[in-house]
């Protein structure tokens, strides 16, 4: 292996972090370049793990578990009490390496990292939560208990669009049920992750128990295939957790594989209007659209359509974008070239498809970043089942507006789409909310809530082809998927009750 480099951050190429400290590239390894979206110059370059180096840090992970799994859970918590005071303390530094490669403005950046601290703090309560259940006399003289037991190394492998957030619905909760953890994040924001074990280890916790290998598909393809690994946390496209889930699980994992969405929020006749736009504004655009909870369609019913969309076509064209350090940015630059590229494909798709693009945010221009990956906001009417920009996930900010004539035809563009990640009803009336979050076939329902995204204390996760797998991420279902459950029946012979003996001992 290379040599080691202790400044992470701003070292010219990215490396890993095995058995406690820092990594260089393997000799001759491969390379990615690693972006920064709002002067689209490449920043830094990072390192692609080949599956040596995978091996070598999940032989250090495996060599740690049995100290750590066997450490008191309380001892566990007390490192992620530890971490979030670290992580609080360097938020400032967190954040700017997330608008550095991922392009999101830095106050977002911010609620970021404040969403993966509360799994954090979630995992403090690892104690109690550890607690089993126990049944006295199950038979004569028979007791029953249950424990929760760790499963061994876990890997997660994350996306780019949280790059703290996404991490941290995995690894809190996987260490404080006593696991080790390799970390894949994306190669397109890889630095977060770097820091991130940094101030694990400044924590207190052990070498090994916390590792990170940058790379791509060799890379997790060399975790999926490992046979000490026993589990895997997957958050990305739909595509490829449908693949993670099906390698993995062929080679005897324990998998939970979230994918791909395309959110809609139906907006009702008796709705707030003004805060339908705002909700629609925020949850369409923030992060340029880059959220697998963005709304990306609007379903108008009956009479609203028009008025809706009067509004939003003269909120869009307001949004202010801007690099992520610009205080008055509202929306930053898309993650990379290609994926502008992309994107700006699908608004190209939607006007040959018929749709009506009432605001083209195509060409704009931002004054001293002409180099960066922006996008204005965009925004369809007339959007139909069917369309390419209907039916798959554009992520980017492009917002389409489908009209329904009534709550059933809503409900049932909804549930007859592919994804089922998030949704959302804005309306005035209890009876028609109700019904909604029950007959929705989706995991994430907000009522007049644009972005549902549970709190760390529930469980994160969507349905259909967003989720492959039966656990959602991090709450209650975070703690079973990164443990075993066991169960005790106990029997004990009589004792010695009779007090104390005065003859000589003998077998009995
Ligand atoms: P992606 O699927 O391209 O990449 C995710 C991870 O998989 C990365 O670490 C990447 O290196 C790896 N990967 C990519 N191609 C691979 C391959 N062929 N084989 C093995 N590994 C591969 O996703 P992305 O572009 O980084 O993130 C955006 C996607 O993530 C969107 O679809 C978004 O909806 C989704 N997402 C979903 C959720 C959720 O909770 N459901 C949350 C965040 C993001």
């Amino acid at each position: 292996m290379g040599s080691s480099d202790t400044n992470l951050t701003s070292a010219a190429t990215l490396g890993h972090w095995i058995d406690g400290q820092a990594v260089g590239p393997e000799t001759g390894s491969r390379r990615a370049p690693v972006y920064n979206p709002a002067t689209g110059e490449v920043g830094r370059e990072v390192a692609l793990a080949p599956a040596a180096q995978v091996d070598a840090a999940v032989r250090s992970a495996a060599a740690a578990f049995p100290g750590w799994a066997a450490t008191p859970p309380l001892r566990r918590a007390r490192v992620m009490f530890k971490f979030k005071e670290l992580v609080e303390r360097n938020v400032d530094e967190l954040a700017r390496c997330i608008v550095a490669e991922h392009g999101k403005v830095y106050s977002d950046a911010l609620g970021e990292i404040t969403r993966g601290l509360e799994v954090v703090e979630f995992a403090c309560g690892i104690p109690q939560l550890l607690k089993g259940e126990y049944s006295e006399q199950v038979g004569t003289g028979v007791d029953m208990y249950s424990i929760r037991q760790p499963l061994g190394v876990c890997a997660g492998i994350t996306p780019f669009n949280f790059p703290v957030m996404v991490p941290m619905w995995m690894f809190p909760i996987a260490l404080a049920t006593g696991n080790t953890f390799i970390l894949k994040p994306s190669e397109r924001d890889p630095s977060a992750s770097l820091l991130m074990a940094r101030l694990l280890k400044e924590a207190g916790l052990p070498d090994g128990v916390f590792n990170v290998v940058n790379g791509d598909k060799e890379a997790v393809d060399a975790l999926l295939t490992h046979p000490q690994v026993a589990a895997v946390s997957f958050v990305g496209s739909t595509p490829i957790a449908k693949y993670i889930h099906e390698t993995a699980s062929r080679h005897g994992k324990r998998v939970q594989a979230l994918g791909g969405a395309k959110n809609h929020m139906v907006v009702m006749p008796d709705a707030d209007l003004d805060q339908a736009v705002d909700a629609l504004i925020g949850a369409a655009y923030g992060s340029a659209g880059e959220r697998c909870m963005a709304v990306s369609i609007a379903v108008a019913v009956g009479d609203v359509a028009d008025r809706l969309i009067e509004r939003l076509a003269e909120r869009v064209p307001r949004i202010k974008v801007a690099p992520g350090m610009d205080k008055t940015a509202e929306m930053g630059p898309l993650v990379t070239g290609a994926h502008l590229a992309k994107v700006r494909g699908y608004v190209d798709a939607g006007v040959a498809e018929g749709a009506k693009l009432v605001v083209d945010g195509r060409d704009l221009k931002v004054a001293g970043a002409e180099k960066g990956f922006f996008l204005g906001g965009c925004l369809f009417d007339g959007v139909k089942p069917g369309m390419k920009i209907y039916n798959e996930e554009i992520f980017g900010p492009v917002l389409g507006i489908v009209r329904a004539t009534g709550f059933e035809e809503a409900l049932k563009l909804i549930n007859d789409h592919e994804f089922g990640n998030g949704c959302a009803i804005f309306t005035r009336d209890g009876d028609a909310a109700r019904e909604f979050a029950t007959r929705v076939q989706i995991g994430m329902v907000g009522i007049n809530v644009p972005i549902p995204v549970p709190m760390a204390f529930h469980s994160f996760g969507g349905w259909k082809a967003s989720l492959f797998g039966d656990h959602h991420m991090h709450g209650p279902e975070g703690v079973r998927f990164y443990t075993r459950y066991k169960a005790v029946t106990q029997r004990w012979p009589a004792g010695i009750r009779a007090g104390a003996e005065f003859v000589m001992p003998t077998m009995k």
